[in-house]
């Protein structure tokens, strides 16, 4: 397709159903059209406005005149030894972003990124070395999704099996908060969408404590906080966004996240060597978390070129671990899978920071 042409077209992917109902309704179309294009393109993963054979040659001419469909770019993919994949792909002004599909015992998880780049400026991780670039799009978001989908397909695996989204890639998903709430929209729309279940959707975050409880508003996603430290000083020097929002103040804004009777708010927690991992840290964790119905996801310190930071022995996770447990905190250590190939949990960088 020439450039000239698509520069006064849309990106399908970034409309809603309920924006999509809107632009036909103005198009004198009918608004149910919008769940047949939104089945086409979320779940037939069509490739082409060509395809939606039942929608009609004049409504099909009308899309392909306004908008256009297209997939992700894939500069790259890595597998990693435990078949972990990392995709990375190139944006249209040039951009890199990095998605990981994360194989489980019966499905996969994605974790999908949501700037390119990061603000937060957290010291422990690779991608806010790279500083932030830009908020992605809509259809940015969406598509990370539809095309890992779509590579499953091409290796005759069913689609539905990845069924679980982790906001946990580049960027801070509660900064780019209007386009991941209608991103969040087309995923969980169980009619004509993505299809995910709002249990196997999480939204971590660094902490952006007014968004924290908006979202609680709007969604009803999991959420994760990227906790890392029990006292200010602490989280502070590891976590800038601790001197605008405090321990106090993101606990508080945890307590009011509403959500249903069974569910709990996961703490990530990242364990580093000599900085946060001992005893009385665990003691600590385990009385500030006392009044939230929470659960800890402890995160051995995955170590990268640009951090002198270390992971603590087995050892010391273990013993911190059981501090947790023997307090009947639920609690447990994530196994951060691609290690080999920079896909762990603070690795992601894309292109954004050139190797030495
Ligand atoms: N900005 C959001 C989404 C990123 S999630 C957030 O902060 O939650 C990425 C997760 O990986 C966060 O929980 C973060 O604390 C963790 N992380 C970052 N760098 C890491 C590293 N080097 N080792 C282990 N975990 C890391």
């Amino acid at each position: 397709m020439k450039l000239g042409r698509l520069k006064h077209m849309e990106n399908i992917l970034d409309y809603t159903r309920e924006e999509l109902v809107q632009w036909l309704e103005n198009k004198g179309s009918r608004s149910f059209r919008a769940g047949q294009i939104f089945k086409w393109l979320y779940l037939k993963q069509a490739n082409s406005f060509e395809e939606m054979t039942d929608l009609g040659k004049e409504l099909r001419s009308l899309l392909e005149e306004n908008f256009y469909l297209t997939r992700l770019e894939l500069e790259d993919k890595q597998v990693s030894s435990d078949t972990t994949e990392k995709f990375l792909f190139r944006l249209n002004d040039g951009h890199h972003i990095e998605t990981v599909l994360i194989p489980e015992k019966d499905h996969f998880t994605l974790c999908v990124s949501t700037q390119v780049g990061c603000a937060m400026d957290c010291k422990f991780c690779l991608t806010a070395r790279g500083g932030i670039k830009r908020n992605l799009t809509v259809a940015e978001i969406i598509a990370q999704v539809r095309d890992a989908r779509f590579y499953l397909v091409q290796e005759n695996i069913e689609p539905l099996k990845l069924s679980n989204i982790v906001f946990m890639g580049m960027g801070e998903p509660l900064a780019n908060y209007d386009n991941l709430i209608k991103a969040l929209s087309i995923i969980m729309d169980t009619d004509y969408g993505m299809k995910f279940a709002a249990r196997k959707v999480t939204v971590s975050t660094s902490g952006v404590v007014p968004k924290i409880e908006q979202l609680g508003r709007d969604t009803d996603v999991n959420l994760a906080i990227s906790l890392n430290a029990t006292d200010d000083k602490t989280r502070s020097q590891l976590m800038p966004i601790n001197n605008k929002y405090p321990i106090a103040a993101l606990l508080e804004a945890c307590a009011r996240f509403t959500m249903k009777p069974r569910n709990k708010i996961t703490f990530e927690y990242i364990l580093i060597k000599g900085l946060n991992d001992s005893k009385q840290d665990a003691l600590k964790l385990v009385k500030l978390l006392a009044p939230i119905r929470a659960k800890v996801n402890l995160i051995p310190f995955n170590e990268h070129e640009a951090s002198p930071f270390r992971r603590p022995e087995p050892k010391q996770i273990l013993a911190f671990l059981q501090i947790l447990l023997d307090r009947d905190m639920t609690a447990m250590t994530r196994k951060s899978k691609g290690g080999d190939i920079s896909a762990a949990c603070g690795q992601l960088k894309a292109k954004l920071v050139t190797k030495k």
